[in-house]
């Protein structure tokens, strides 16, 4: 099995090489990461320039750096290695809970995989680790469990301090806790800080309240957003034209207006006109 081990600390962070150790346990480990760190640059992709592929020596280990997002690395990574079976992302200093998922490149990593077709596994740990032989064992009983779970396709692992266990859990979104705090330059002029507030009392059964209780969290997620309930209540009490696009549009479109709306996505510059 080809396993393709990513970051968004950077390729030189203690955490990547922890995560390396274990998942070459499970198959042939190769690494492919930022060259330098990119937490919080959530799924960002690099489209307006080039990406470079270097080798770079890493505790024995098969390693690239590329000067991209986590999400670059395991689009460019797949492309270089063929048929990766996994993309294993982490371990993230850091906790990756609750709203963390919308930001995460740790993450993000992960759910490249799944957008490719492939599976992704994101590991996070509490900031501030250095040393993570207490965590590797951890780590090994999450992938003994996930490694053979084929139908999973995106998961996101969370390791406390000192875990007591391991449970599946559920994304804890009920607040969002970003804040802004007002700061001033050494002029004087005003700045801001985008900072975390620390919320108390996380429902039972979700990844924050796994970390309170020393469980390792582990979340199935999902690449498609749609609130269903909202959608099947919206299209019952606020119908639009859902009848006449069923009346007139075929199940499938033709190949030509699929192509243009490809091409609309696409963020080129259209040819200059001399
Ligand atoms: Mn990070």
């Amino acid at each position: 099995m080809k396993i393709l081990v990513c970051n968004d600390d950077g390729i030189y962070s203690p955490g990547i090489v922890a995560l390396a150790e274990v998942a070459s346990e499970f198959g042939t480990v190769r690494i492919v990461a930022p060259n330098v760190e990119q937490s919080a640059m959530g799924h960002a992709i690099t489209a307006s320039r080039p990406l470079s592929y270097r080798e770079t020596p890493l505790n024995g280990f098969t390693a690239y750096r590329v000067n991209g997002t986590p999400a670059d690395c395991v689009a460019l990574g797949t492309h270089q290695w063929d048929t990766v079976d996994l993309v294993v992302s982490g371990c993230n200093l850091g906790l990756n809970i609750g709203n963390s998922i919308w930001h995460s490149g740790t993450l993000a990593a992960a759910k490249q995989a799944a957008l490719l077709g492939l599976r992704g596994i994101a590991f996070s740990a509490p900031s501030g680790i250095d040393d993570f032989t207490a965590l590797k064992p951890w780590i090994r009983r999450v992938l003994d469990v996930l490694v053979p779970a084929h139908e999973l396709q995106l998961v996101n692992v969370n390791l406390p301090k000192d875990p007591r266990g391991i449970i599946w859990t559920r994304v804890s979104v009920r607040h969002y806790d970003g804040v802004i705090v007002p700061t001033n330059d050494p002029l004087g002029r005003e700045l801001f800080w985008f900072s975390v507030k620390p919320l108390e009392g996380a429902d039972e059964g979700t990844d924050r309240w796994a970390i309170e209780q020393r469980w390792v969290s582990v979340t199935p997620l999902r690449l498609d957003l749609t609130d269903e309930a909202m959608l099947d209540q919206s299209r019952e009490q606020r119908p639009m034209d859902e009848n006449l696009a069923a009346a007139v549009s075929p199940p499938k479109s033709s190949p030509e207006a699929a192509k243009e709306v490809e091409l609309s996505e696409a963020a080129v510059l259209p040819p200059r006109v001399s």
